[in-house]
């Protein structure tokens, strides 16, 4: 007989949320296996000083938060691949199958926590500066600014909400937006307009980030979106806010997603349509996008999975190994991951 482990849940994410399920999995003594992908650490790992991570009153450096966060999830038993989740066919209330090239794992619960990008306007000097006066987040970079002439782009309400908290730290703030209409709420335009220290520069496409003497962001090359004409605007800062890409493309056509490709959840949980399924962290959050609250939304995800092992009749192990064997059209039998 074809033997096969059938793990009690696959985390695919390594990044707070997926690493935060994986503390609380691991705590439980379900032995997860977390597909971290190959740049592990998430948004994190592309960011300096975060100062608004509860429990580090001086700061820490995000790359190194995302190692801690990885090594409290090692501690407790948690394996990791460290390469990218390459297909997942996943199940509804059975075995799900997950990919990473070659090499199939199956597990009875999945924990998706791919994350979200943000979107990059894929202009010169925009990656060559990031971290050097160049952020995609505005409550995380905002104060570092203090005093400074800043620049945010976009006209969504991202953009507005980066802007009116930014402007409580920059001297100046111009909002650039490609076309003369925001397509941001009234009520956050509003908002943004009662701000003195806030102007907005539009219809104007940014061409190029350019560094000063010292290696940080100097200028913006902007270009009139209707005449063509060039001009360089000068800056200590500037905040690309364009939106977010959620990185669900794996599992889009199994689970539901909503219009902009966010997993949907049900009832204030981190369960999906898909019995066994829970998604956590900024693959389903339009709004917060914080580490702390990717955290937050890991820890449930490992709950929910917890209690779905723990409550799904008849006894588990006949139960999965049953459904492994349909899956796979022959027959497995299912090794219990925890002991
Ligand atoms: P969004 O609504 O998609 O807006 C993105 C903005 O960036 C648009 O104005 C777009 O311009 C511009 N843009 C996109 N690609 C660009 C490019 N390559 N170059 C220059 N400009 C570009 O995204 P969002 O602002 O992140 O909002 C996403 C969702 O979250 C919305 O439903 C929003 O209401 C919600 N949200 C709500 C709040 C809140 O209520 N507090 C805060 C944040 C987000 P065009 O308009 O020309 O396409």
């Amino acid at each position: 007989m074809n033997e096969r482990k059938v793990e009690n849940v696959i985390i695919v994410g390594g990044a707070s949320a997926g690493y935060t399920s994986a503390v609380y999995a691991a705590r439980a003594e379900l032995e997860p296996l977390v597909i971290e992908g190959f740049e592990w650490g998430g948004q994190l790992q592309n960011t300096t000083d975060v100062e608004n991570y509860p429990g580090f009153p001086d700061g820490i450096m995000g790359p190194e938060l995302m190692q801690h966060f990885r090594a409290q999830a090692e501690r407790f038993g948690t394996r990791f691949i460290s390469d990218d989740a390459t297909r997942i066919e996943l199940s509804d209330g059975g075995v799900h199958h997950v990919w990473v090239g070659e090499e199939e794992y199956l597990a009875k619960t999945v924990i998706l926590a791919m994350g979200a990008e943000p979107k990059r306007l894929g202009i010169p000097g925009e990656h060559e500066l990031a971290g050097r006066g160049v952020s995609t987040c505005g409550v995380c970079d905002g104060a570092f600014f203090k005093g400074e002439k800043v620049a945010v782009i976009g006209g969504g309400d991202s953009a507005m909400e980066d802007s009116i908290f930014i402007s409580k730290f920059a001297s100046d703030l111009d909002i650039v937006h490609r076309r003369d209409d925001f397509r941001a709420s009234k009520i956050m335009l509003e908002r943004a307009r009662e701000l003195d220290n806030i102007s907005r520069r539009t219809p104007y496409v940014p061409e190029e980030f350019i560094a000063g003497d010292d290696g940080r962001i100097a200028r913006i090359r902007l270009r009139h979106a209707e005449t063509g004409e060039l001009e360089e605007i000068e800056v200590g800062g500037v905040f690309v806010a364009i939106g977010h890409t959620p990185r669900s493309e794996l599992v889009r056509e199994q689970v539901d997603v909503d219009d902009g490709g966010y997993v949907v959840t049900r009832d204030g949980s981190t369960r999906t349509n898909l019995a066994g399924v829970f998604a956590v962290g900024d693959l389903v959050d339009h709004t917060y996008r914080q580490a702390i609250t990717a955290a937050g939304t890991g820890c449930m995800g490992a709950l929910d999975a917890e209690w779905y092992l723990r409550d799904t009749p008849p006894s588990p192990e006949a139960h999965w190994a049953g459904k492994a064997g349909q899956a796979q059209g022959k027959p497995v039998e299912a090794a219990p991951s925890s002991g």
